[in-house]
C-alpha cells in the first residue's frame, strides 16, 4: 500500500512514540553506587535479590563494587507495561502481592532421613534457600518456616503460612525407603487448589530432573491439613537409593529441583 510522504511521516511519529513509551514502562531504573552499599543492601533497598542483580549487571565478584558505578535494577513492580512477554523482565509482575510460604521439611532434632551420610533436612535446605533467591528474583513476597537447623513443629509451620493471605505453602522434602531400588519423585497435595499447584510443580521437576514420575498424589499429611491456602509437599527424590542420592546431593541438583518448583509456582493459576 501507497502512502502519501505527510503520513508516513505521522506514522513514523506515532511509531517512535509508542517504542519510547515501551521502554518507559519496560521500568527499567538504573542505582548509583555509594559508599558502603553492598549488593545485599542495595537488592533489599530495592526489592531484588543479589543473584538478579549479578545476573543484571553481569557482576561475577560482588566485593568489587565501585562507589559510582551504575547498577541496572530489576524491571520496577509497580511498572505499567502490559508486556509480559518481554525478554528483558520475564518475571517483573507475575509474584507481585503474592506470598510463598518455603518450608524446609524437619530441621533440629528431627533430622528426616539419613542415607550414606546424606542428611535430608540439610538437602531440603539447601533447595528452599535456592528457591528463596530465585522467587525473590522474581518480584514474589516469601517467608521461610525455617532458616537454621532448628525444630518447627508441623503445626507451626502450618500456622506460619495462615497468617498470610494469597500465599501458597511448599514444602520441600527428599524421600527414603527400605526399598533401597525404588527412586524418583512424588508431590502431595490435600485440596483442589493444591492439586493444580502440585501437578505444575510435579511437571517441572520430572521434566528438569529427569526422575521416575511416582504420581501426584492425595495425602492427609498434618502440615498439608492444617494449611488453608493451597499446599503441597515435593519430594524431590529418594536418598535411599544410592545413585540417585549421589545427585540428589550435589549442588547443581539442588539448584536444578528450586528451579523446577519455582517453575512449576509460575505456571500454577492463582485464583
Ligand atoms: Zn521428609
Amino acid at each position: 500500500m501507497l502512502f502519501p510522504l505527510r503520513d508516513f511521516r505521522r506514522l513514523l511519529g506515532v511509531l517512535v512514540m509508542l517504542l519510547m513509551v515501551g521502554s518507559l514502562s519496560a521500568g527499567v531504573t538504573t542505582y548509583k553506587v555509594k559508599s558502603g552499599d553492598t549488593l545485599y543492601r542495595i537488592a533489599l533497598a530495592h526489592k531484588t535479590s543479589v543473584s538478579a542483580l549479578k545476573s543484571l549487571n553481569g557482576i561475577k565478584d560482588e566485593r568489587k563494587l565501585q562507589v559510582g558505578q551504575i547498577l541496572k535494577l530489576s524491571a520496577s513492580s509497580r511498572s505499567g507495561s502490559s508486556s509480559s512477554s518481554s525478554k528483558s523482565a520475564p518475571y517483573a509482575r507475575v509474584g507481585v502481592g503474592k506470598r510463598i510460604v518455603i518450608d524446609p521439611g524437619h530441621g533440629g532434632r528431627d533430622k528426616g532421613a539419613i542415607w550414606g551420610g546424606v542428611r535430608e533436612s540439610d538437602l531440603n535446605m539447601k533447595v528452599c534457600r535456592e528457591l528463596e533467591t530465585i522467587l525473590k528474583g522474581r518480584g514474589y513476597s516469601t517467608v521461610m518456616t525455617r532458616r537454621s537447623d532448628t525444630f518447627v513443629s508441623l503445626t507451626q509451620r502450618a500456622a506460619i503460612a495462615n497468617r498470610y493471605r494469597n500465599a501458597i505453602f511448599v514444602s520441600v522434602h527428599f524421600n527414603a525407603t527400605r526399598e533401597t531400588w525404588v527412586k524418583g519423585a512424588e508431590t502431595y497435595y490435600a485440596g483442589a487448589a493444591g492439586r493444580s499447584l502440585a501437578t505444575a510443580i510435579h511437571g517441572e521437576m520430572l521434566r528438569r530432573l529427569e526422575l521416575r514420575n511416582r504420581g501426584v498424589r492425595l495425602a492427609r499429611f498434618t502440615v498439608l491439613m492444617q494449611t488453608r491456602c493451597p499446599a503441597v509437599l515435593v519430594e524431590c527424590g529418594y536418598i535411599s537409593n544410592s545413585k540417585e542420592r549421589r545427585r540428589c546431593a550435589t549442588t547443581s541438583y539442588c539448584q536444578t529441583a528450586a528451579m523446577a518448583i519455582a517453575e512449576g509456582i509460575r505456571k500454577y493459576r492463582w485464583r
